[in-house]
């Protein structure tokens, strides 16, 4: 049970996140936020009990039809 699209494999990604604009921090110019973790997740649903991203989603209820599996 992972965070992963059944179709494309698509899963959590991570970056960085760390915000230096002049808004932050009560407008002073020192370093103004410490970089953390961002994670992205794909934004995925149940369909046809099994999890999909919402490319695939799109793509296979255009189709209608049953969905086999393409590891690409
Ligand atoms: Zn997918």
């Amino acid at each position: 049970m992972s965070y992963v699209c059944d179709n494309c494999g698509r899963g959590v990604q991570y970056g960085e996140s760390g915000r230096h604009g002049r808004g932050v921090a009560g407008g002073r110019w020192k370093k103004r936020a410490q970089r953390t973790r961002k994670v992205f997740k794909p934004n995925l649903h149940k369909y046809m009990g099994s999890k999909y991203c919402t490319k695939c989603l799109r793509k296979i209820k255009g189709q209608r039809i049953t969905v086999v599996a393409a590891a690409a």
